[in-house]
């Protein structure tokens, strides 16, 4: 089922009486989701992600702008109506009743045409118990089960309705990083298998880039770039996509064009043809030095940080925005800590310009 936003805006009224200001939490929204894939929803805290992802459940209505599952306008439907399994960050589960119980509650509710015999309620809590790996827990209470299996009877519970649309809400936050990774590869498994649409959100882009088809990027309830994730990472459209992605995050400089070079504090470190002469924003990604005695950027050596197959150089350089510059390279590299400076040169496809003003991305 694929889903379509077009044009959501959803405007908070003011709490705050002084200022009346009011909230715009998402803005002028439109994108579409192509059917059976999963849709990471990726922000910083307070960037709308959640406001969106609730006006696709009909948990929130949105100001203006519409919603489609497939060709139908769901924008006025309600929750239950929608045909949608959502799973919050706190798993919500009913402490008093097991698993089982906990699993069939959604299709207990069913009413009309859709009301279901005890068996095929079995049935298909039982099919929803074993995706998620979870059918032999089936008797127990959830302050009987780790933080991980309480996770996935939640997600079990969301699709026993076999839900047109599945939306997860940060459904990590809770988990221990080893529990959050392996987690994540069965939601990734889970999704696959059903090839039900689904969005996640969450604000880690590690975990968004590991299993989205496609990310989206937000940013004060605007949308900043839609993409396969290897993609928007190799090409940013702008200095805040280019910085939220990536660990350990982008270099930043501040540098001038002139004449078709690109000059760092005395070093023109790079031919950045058919650019006209003007102050930039330089992004320069870790894995985009190498280590290089003739090469054009000295920087000023501080440490090193083996990784093992890869070291992290770290160094200083006076047009970097930030205190240290952390370049990734090869531990074959030979590198003398005695020395006060390393030279590296660039790989121009790992360097973005973006302009000084608009912080909008300059292509070379
Ligand atoms: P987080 O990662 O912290 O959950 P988020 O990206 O999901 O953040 P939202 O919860 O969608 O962000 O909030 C977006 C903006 O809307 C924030 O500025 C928030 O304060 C505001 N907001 C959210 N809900 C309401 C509400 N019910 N009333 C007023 N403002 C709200």
């Amino acid at each position: 089922m694929k889903v379509v936003l077009q044009n959501l805006t959803k405007v908070f009224p003011s709490r705050d009486k002084k200022s009346g200001k009011e909230v715009v939490a998402v803005n002028d929204f439109t994108f579409e989701i192509p059917d059976g894939k999963l849709i990471g929803l990726l922000g910083p805290s307070g960037c709308g992600k959640s406001t969106t992802l609730y006006m696709i459940s009909g948990l929130q209505k949105p100001t203006s702008g519409k919603i489609f599952f497939g060709d139908d306008d769901v924008t006025e439907l309600s929750t239950e109506n929608r045909g949608i399994g959502l799973v919050f960050q706190n798993y919500a589960l009913y402490p008093h009743m097991t698993v089982k119980q906990n699993i069939l509650f959604p299709l207990q509710n069913l009413k009309g045409k859709d009301k279901m015999t005890k068996d095929e309620m079995l049935e298909r809590a039982y099919y929803a118990a074993k995706l998620v790996q979870i059918d032999e827990l089936m008797d127990r209470k959830p302050s009987e089960l780790s933080g991980g299996q309480q996770q996935r009877v939640a997600i079990a519970r969301a699709l026993v309705k076999m839900p047109r649309v599945l939306l997860l809400d940060e459904p990590l936050s809770n988990l221990d990083a080893r529990l959050r990774l392996q987690t994540r590869e069965e939601i990734r498994r889970i999704q696959k298998e059903t090839g039900i649409t689904t969005v996640f959100v969450t604000h880690d882009q590690e975990e968004a880039m590991s299993i989205s088809d496609m990310i989206v990027v937000m940013k004060l309830g605007v949308l900043q770039q839609i993409g396969k994730p290897q993609e928007v990472y190799d090409n940013p459209q702008n200095l805040f996509v280019a910085k939220f992605l990536g660990t350990p995050p982008i270099n930043v400089f501040n540098g001038q064009v002139a004449n078709g070079k690109l000059i760092l504090g005395e070093n023109a470190v790079l031919d950045v043809p058919g650019v006209a002469d003007q102050n930039v924003i330089v992004g320069i990604r870790p894995e985009g030095f190498e280590v290089d005695p003739a090469g054009t950027l000295e920087c000023q050596l501080t440490n090193l940080e083996v990784m093992g197959r890869d070291v992290s150089v770290v160094s200083t350089h006076v047009a970097s925005q930030n205190p240290l510059v952390r370049s990734i390279v090869d531990a074959d590299n030979k590198i003398d800590l005695s020395a006060q400076t390393i030279r590296f040169s660039l790989k121009p496809h790992k360097v973005f310009l973006f302009n000084a003003e608009t912080e909008e991305r300059i292509y070379f």
